[in-house]
């Protein structure tokens, strides 16, 4: 399956940007201001506890840090679309604290998600370039939840290869950011070893496995042409308060680089142009 043009009518209909006030100083958007405290705020949480607490109050840690992070993993998802802050340092900074909290590194989003996926969705094997991350098997079948869990994570990090050598910039900008992301990682484990791995690997790496999880519901079994049919959404007002909108799929597969807050006014304006067994109205 291939993408499709567009129709120059939608387009027309679409055109969505954010009113001056929304705009912000330091931020690109005042929206990002709560998930950037919360982003922040968990980080330092994790740090005392790493820096203070013994290894055994640090193992109980371990499942409410992973919980908490489960909130970050979107809003790493949103940053690495649209960068949260005006200046490209200040991002850099940002992208480290996501990444130590939701075990997916700098840029890594970048080439896997928004130049693999987004570009590659529609294409579900046996495609001959198929989605990075596919739910079919090489037969076209669909894979059930724990297959296509445990393929992206055995595949992931061969496809943001095979991405980054087609986009060498943003390859290098990756393998430059492994360096302070290693360095980092590196002075934990030689300082507090045991408290690293239970603090910041341990529950980076269930975040990291519970994100793939849950992309699964975004697309499995949609055997879509287009933008509008080819994603499933959550239309549920509590589940897209806590992942900025990520329910609202369809809007952000049609305009990956529009902000998450703008997603509802997109979301409106084709909500009755998305098949309705993929609007889905439950929390779960
Ligand atoms: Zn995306």
């Amino acid at each position: 399956m291939e993408a499709t043009p567009e129709s120059g009518n939608f387009e027309a209909n679409a055109h969505i940007t954010a009113a001056p006030d929304r705009r912000g100083t330091l931020l690109k958007y005042k929206a990002d201001r709560g998930p950037v405290a919360y982003v922040v705020a968990v980080f330092l949480l994790r740090l005392t506890i790493w820096a203070l607490m013994t290894p055994l109050i640090c193992a109980i840690s371990v499942i409410p840090l992973t919980v908490l992070g489960l909130f970050i993993a979107p809003i790493n998802h949103h940053h690495q679309h649209v960068n949260s802050f005006r200046a490209g340092w200040l991002n850099r900074i940002y992208d480290l604290m996501l990444a130590l909290q939701c075990g997916v590194g700098p840029f890594s989003w970048v080439l896997h998600h928004n130049l693999g996926h987004h570009v590659n969705y529609l294409n579900q094997r046996p495609h001959e370039s198929p989605d990075e991350s596919r739910w079919t098997r090489r037969d076209g079948s669909q894979m059930g939840r724990l297959e296509y869990s445990i393929d992206l994570l055995l595949h992931h990090q061969i496809d943001i290869v095979r991405v980054g050598l087609r986009h060498p910039r943003h390859f290098r900008s990756l393998l430059l950011m492994k360096l302070p992301l290693w360095g980092l990682i590196g002075v934990g484990l030689w300082l507090r070893p045991l408290e690293t791995v239970l603090v910041f690997l341990v529950p980076a790496f269930l975040t990291l496995f519970h994100t793939i999880w849950a992309t699964y519901e975004h697309h499995a079994g949609c055997r879509g042409s287009n933008h509008l049919d080819a994603s499933r959404n959550r239309d549920n007002r509590l589940f897209n308060a806590l992942t900025g909108n990520l329910g609202l799929h369809t809007a952000h597969h049609k305009r990956p680089g529009l902000q998450w807050s703008l997603l509802p006014e997109l979301h409106e304006k084709i909500r009755n142009q998305i098949p309705k067994e993929q609007i889905l109205k439950s929390f779960w």
